[in-house]
């Protein structure tokens, strides 16, 4: 009897006195302590009546105990689900609704009212807090530390992870063991690492990127990860000489370049920086190049593939791109209309396929079927293009895309001309109803403090690198850009913002 996933991730370290968890508090927690956790875990939720293949929706704080649950899960051949700690309760409302959760584990803090959701949805409560107490471990310290594996199939749903909600209401992805086995053994490949690495974790272990990328790559190749509660600078800035590797979303890059402490000498002796979830500027690769030496490997991913493509860990790492397809998955750039592929260079729609690619939307079969083709490909919601040396480009998403007067706009082409204009910190092109041309393109512009850009000059470099339909009829100035908590920017709330100015 196996279970893939355990027997591969997490099984392989029993009895291991080897690190793998370095904590805040300067505790070591060893590979052997943390399966330990997670096996009076599982003791408890099965216990609780939990069954294989039921879900558990954890919306706790960053901590071992946390990391131990995920752990506990695979081991009793429960479906992990994990929320964003940023949602309120209404919100949790939906997705524990949605998911059918037998358990909901959740801080003190928030009990009494997920009490009454778990009442009225059928499902029990357990709390959890950030330092590891609550009723969950008082009574997992009284169990045993092992537990006996629940035998799984690699096909078998391993996770359940809601998407970011970008672009609208967040999707439930099914996650199988394979599909984050298969792609943690990749990444240990392509990205070398082996059980002399340290990752400086300070991810939120709520989405794919902390949690499936990150933390499945540190056990598959039996390495250490110092495991901090969020990212902050001065954490951050203490660590890295403890680090070989860091992962982490563009702006945690760009707040390191703000800090005059993050100099060559501090990322000298690290091996490798990734940056994925959202567009790295080709400016902050640039800029941490000539700051470190180091060029930061840009990947790409998504909730419901894990990761599919990545820039080369030897070979040229390009900047504005996310690299090659991973081995073992295929990405394809169709026409949106015809779903015929399109020759390299133009701009489409990206598809991938492969042993990634998740089981499907939860309890969405007609999402699923639109977006999830018969043959296996999945239609990510991307847009992007393969240049002359097979590097992916992505535009954006489909969603973002501008029509107007009948042409295809891709904002990003508009956002790199206006991000380079002096006074502009970043920008965001949308597109807004028009009379006349259906929709019409907009700038939304974050000032520099001390700068006010000069709209007509920036007008003028429009002017000069790019066709006049593709102009903004308006710029807009805004103090920040709306972002999710996973730093990324909502163009929805900005559409809807700004929905009126040509009404
Ligand atoms: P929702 O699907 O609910 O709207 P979301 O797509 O933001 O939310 P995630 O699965 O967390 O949810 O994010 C995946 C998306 O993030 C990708 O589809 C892509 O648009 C973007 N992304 C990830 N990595 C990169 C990257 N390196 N460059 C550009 N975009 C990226
Ligand atoms: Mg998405």
């Amino acid at each position: 009897m196996a279970n893939p996933l355990y027997d591969r991730l997490f099984g392989v370290h029993a009895g291991k006195s080897t690190p793998f968890l370095k904590l805040p508090d300067g505790e070591v927690m060893t590979h052997q302590a943390f399966l330990g956790t997670g096996a009076q875990l599982a003791h408890v939720m099965t216990g609780l009546g939990l069954q294989p293949g039921d879900r558990v929706a954890v919306q706790v704080e960053k901590s071992a105990e946390a990391l131990a649950l995920y752990a506990a899960c695979v081991q009793a051949g429960l479906v992990f689900l994990p929320l964003n700690t940023a949602y309120t309760v209404d919100e949790l409302r939906y997705f524990i609704e949605n998911s059918g959760a037998s358990l909901i584990v959740c801080s003190d803090k928030s009990k009494d009212q997920m009490v009454a959701v778990g009442e009225s949805l059928g499902a029990k409560v357990e709390t959890l807090n950030g330092d590891g107490s609550g009723n969950l471990m008082a009574q997992a310290k009284a169990m045993p530390d092992t537990f006996p594996t629940v035998a799984r199939e690699a096909d078998d749903l391993a996770a359940f992870l809601y998407t970011s909600g970008t672009t609208g209401r967040s999707k439930g992805a099914m996650l199988t063991q394979n599909n984050l086995l298969s792609n943690a053994e990749t990444l240990v490949k392509e990205w070398r690492f082996t059980s002399d690495d340290v990752l400086l974790h300070a991810l939120p272990i709520f989405h794919t990127h902390g949690l499936f990328v990150a933390t499945n790559i540190i056990l598959a190749s039996g390495s250490s990860m110092i495991f901090l509660p969020k990212f902050d600078l001065d954490e951050i800035i203490a660590y890295l000489p403890e680090a070989t590797t860091m992962m982490g979303v563009p702006t945690f890059y760009t707040r390191l370049l703000d800090d005059a402490r993050f100099t060559k000498d501090l990322a000298s002796h690290m091996r490798l920086f990734v940056s994925g979830s959202a567009p790295l500027l080709a400016e902050t690769h640039v800029q941490f190049e000539e700051r470190t030496g180091h060029r930061i490997l840009e990947r790409y991913g998504m909730t419901e593939t894990n990761m599919n493509t990545s820039n080369p860990y030897d070979g040229e790492r390009r900047a504005g791109t996310v690299g090659f397809p991973l081995p073992g998955v295929e990405l394809k750039v169709t026409d949106p209309d015809s779903g015929k592929t399109l020759p390299d260079g133009e701009v489409g729609q990206i598809e991938v396929r492969g042993p990634n690619v998740f089981k499907g939307y939860w309890q969405m079969p007609e999402k699923t079927a639109a977006e999830l083709r018969e043959d296996g490909f999945f239609i990510t919601g991307d847009l992007g293009k393969i240049d002359e040396d097979g590097y992916v480009h992505i535009v954006g998403r489909n969603k973002d895309l501008i029509i107007s007067g009948g042409y295809n706009i891709y904002p990003k082409e508009i956002e790199l001309v206006l991000d380079e204009q002096p006074g502009v910190v970043e920008s965001a092109v949308i597109g807004v109803p028009h009379p006349d041309f259906g929709e019409t393109v907009v700038g939304v512009l974050v000032p520099q403090k001390d700068r006010a850009p000069d709209f007509d000059a920036i007008m003028e470099a429009v002017g000069q690198s790019l066709a006049r339909f593709k102009h903004p009829r308006k710029l807009v100035l805004l103090d920040e850009l709306p972002r999710n908590t996973m730093g990324k920017v909502q163009k929805n709330i900005l559409r809807e913002q700004y929905k009126d100015l040509f009404a």
